[in-house]
């Protein structure tokens, strides 16, 4: 059976604590690998491993800084099957799906490329007679990636893709459920150029990530993942002085106005609901549907529904996969079962005929679902499509603003004037215009708010340079002795 261990110092490290992980074939419900769990002495060594790689890559110039994440685009996209085969493997996304991750965590490698320009600061000369003053951007140090199972590729990619370009050193801990992809990224960042010791990857659980958020040579943590667990990270590492920034979980809701093109509507409910099983953070989990349309629009997702190919990935021409466990599964078809006794109308039940063998549930459609049912109040994460309806567009927005997820959401109009209202009131990170799944491109930054953010950066793009630096601002003059005198004053312009 395969085992997958740690990355330290540029090469696989076999664990040493006895303690390891089961890495599901969801598809199968079978054990494919086993994979190391890290202990604290593990964890230090790779932070220890880190932390001397520091000094040398910092001073890298920004070239070469760059050059490396010039090859390692070519060798992203050269080995972009193979990264998505590892991703449908233990993840269970088919594999147009997989291969739509690697894209989009390799724009975050592209946008690296540009570092010599993204590091640039601003510069005043003659801020005071023959005084010029310029702000120069520097690196944190060790920082540390924790990254949920949903994207095993894209979010670590999201992380360090920036932090190495800014001169950091990295320590990663992947989601244990689907740990191989952060290894194969390990190898190309190798080949790509990267200093041994500038990035490695420690496998585990709890231990491994308490160890690095008390650790005191870690300077910051980045985090995707619940919110519970979200919440938890920002306060534990802020409480020891760390610069966290921690992305938790959503509720996101899609608003569908009388004057939207139902069809239109309904093909986007369906691809955003039903996408990698609905264990997307940016999944349209809720349709608010305006009464006028709610029965077409409801319709119209219910007809769409049977077409969905659902089975592994391995079978060419399946568009949705499995979940990531059993227990996942499990807890998924409870919210179903649930929404039937709290007085939702399931329309589709996702339980019924999905495939046997593996962790399966077919999509399911519950509409008249209302704030205060556990299918309304939850993240699901899993291909269950709730609607609420609505009265009016007021109504529909104060359900948003009401919720405490703000990561995506959506709205269904022809009306811009409608449109440019949402966008001005909604209390949302990110927002789609007829756009159900508006992941920004890597040159904004992604982050939502209230219960899916802690922290004052969102991710990647310019917010994440800045999460990645830290400033210094120098005052200089070139010593005239002309003009040399004592002046106990608080320094001013003169
Ligand atoms: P999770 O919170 O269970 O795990 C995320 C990471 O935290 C993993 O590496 C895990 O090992 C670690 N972890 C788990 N429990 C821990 C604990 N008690 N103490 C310390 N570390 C712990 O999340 P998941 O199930 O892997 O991912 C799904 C969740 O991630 C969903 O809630 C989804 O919305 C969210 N997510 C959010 C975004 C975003 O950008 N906001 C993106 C992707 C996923």
């Amino acid at each position: 059976m395969n085992h997958i261990s740690h990355w330290i110092d540029g090469r696989v490290v076999p664990g040493t604590s006895g303690r390891i992980g089961v890495v599901w074939n969801p598809a199968t419900g079978e054990q494919q690998a086993a994979v190391d769990f890290a202990a604290v002495d593990e964890v230090d060594a790779a932070v220890a491993t880190a932390k001397a790689a520091f000094p040398a890559w910092r001073a890298t110039n920004l070239s070469r800084r760059a050059e490396v994440m010039f090859h390692m685009r070519e060798l992203i996209s050269a080995n972009r099957k193979e990264i998505a085969g590892l991703l449908s493997a233990e993840h269970g996304k088919v594999l147009s799906d997989a291969l739509g991750e690697v894209a989009r965590g390799l724009e975050n490698v592209e946008f690296a490329c540009g570092i010599p320009h993204l590091l640039k600061g601003g510069y005043s000369e003659q801020a005071s007679t023959g005084v010029d003053v310029y702000q120069i951007k520097q690196p944190l140090g060790v920082v540390a990636g924790i990254t949920p199972f949903n994207f095993p590729a894209m979010v670590p990619m999201w992380m360090f893709a920036n932090a190495l370009a800014c001169g950091n050193t990295f320590v990663l801990k992947p989601s244990e459920k689907d740990p191989s992809a952060s290894m194969f990224l390990a190898e190309l960042l190798k080949q790509a150029g990267l200093p041994d010791g500038v990035f490695n990857v420690v496998h585990g659980d709890k231990v491994a990530v308490d160890r690095l958020l008390e650790h005191p040579d870690i300077a910051a943590v980045s985090f995707v993942g619940s919110t519970p667990i979200a919440k938890y990270i920002y306060e534990t590492g802020t409480k020891n002085g760390k610069r966290v920034q921690a992305l938790g979980g959503a509720k996101n809701h899609m608003l569908v106005l009388p004057d939207a093109d139902l069809d239109m509507a309904a093909d986007a409910a369906v691809s955003a609901a039903y996408g990698s099983a609905g264990e997307r953070c940016m999944a349209i989990s809720v349709v608010l549907a305006v009464d006028s349309v709610a029965d077409a629009l409801i319709e119209r997702i219910q007809a769409r529904i049977p077409d969905i190919k659902v089975g592994p990935a391995s079978e060419p021409g399946n568009e949705m996969g499995p979940l990531i466990t059993r227990e996942h599964r499990d807890k998924v078809a409870g919210y179903i079962g649930a929404a039937a006794e709290e007085g939702a109308t399931v329309v589709v039940d996702g339980r019924d005929g999905a495939p046997a063998d593996g962790f399966f549930l077919k999509p399911s459609l519950i509409d008249r679902a209302t704030p205060g049912m556990s299918c309304y109040d939850d993240e699901i994460f899993g291909p269950v499509l709730t609607v609420t309806r609505v009265r009016s567009y007021d109504e529909g927005l104060q359900l948003i603003n009401d919720n405490q997820y703000g990561n995506g959401t959506a709205i269904f109009t022809r009306d811009g004037g409608v449109a440019r209202q949402f966008e001005f009131d909604v209390q949302v990170g990110m927002v789609g215009v007829n756009v159900p799944i508006p992941v920004p491109v890597s040159y904004y930054s992604f982050g939502g708010w209230k219960a899916s953010l802690f922290g004052d950066q969102h991710m990647y793009g310019p917010e994440g340079v800045n999460f990645y630096t830290r400033s210094k601002v120098v005052t200089k003059r070139w010593p005239d002795p002309r003009s040399s005198t004592v002046d106990l004053g608080f320094p001013q312009n003169r």
